[in-house]
């Protein structure tokens, strides 16, 4: 996942652009966010670093535990350096490593929130994207996909609204 979005500007009836985190005024001496805090709990990188402890590091789809996936493919490395093996495994190409997607995806005006996003293993990403692309232009699919989306323990309602 490279794209982020933040949360869209708002004003106020004056016309005062308002915090783009928690949509509160902004005090005169800064000028997109209230405070360091609400650009701490917003800003793409810390979302997805908060993301990734909430989820334990484990692959919400099929939980496995990326963690453990690196440590394996490590522990898989160093073996093979140890033997006489002069073949390097196709494997070592790509480190396991952690994914974040989108639960309303970021083309459908998805925010890069901590309720809107969780922590996938490669394979999972790969086959939501690809399963969400078949989706997108079939109605009949659309609203089967917006449950599978919507995961038990997040505020999906909290990342619509804001
Ligand atoms: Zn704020
Ligand atoms: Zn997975």
């Amino acid at each position: 996942m490279s794209k982020s979005r933040y949360p869209p500007i708002t004003y106020d009836a004056d016309g005062n652009g308002l915090c783009r985190g928690c949509q509160g005024p902004i005090p005169k001496n800064r000028q997109t966010w209230c405070s360091a805090k609400c650009y701490k709990k917003y800003e793409p990188r810390s979302v997805r670093i908060f993301v990734y402890k909430r989820d334990e590091h484990k692959c919400q789809l099929c939980q496995v535990d990326i963690e453990w996936l690196i440590a394996e493919w490590w522990r898989e490395l160093r073996e093979w350096k140890k033997s006489d093996d002069p073949n390097k495994p196709r494997s070592f190409r790509d480190k396991p490593r952690a994914e974040f997607d989108h639960i309303i995806p970021y083309s459908e005006e998805g925010l890069t929130v901590a309720e809107n996003m969780r922590t996938l293993c490669q394979g999972c990403h790969k086959k939501r994207t690809k399963e969400w692309h078949k989706a997108r232009n079939n109605p009949a699919k659309r609203d089967a996909r917006a449950e599978t989306a919507r995961p038990s323990n997040l505020e999906y309602q909290t990342a619509r609204e804001l």
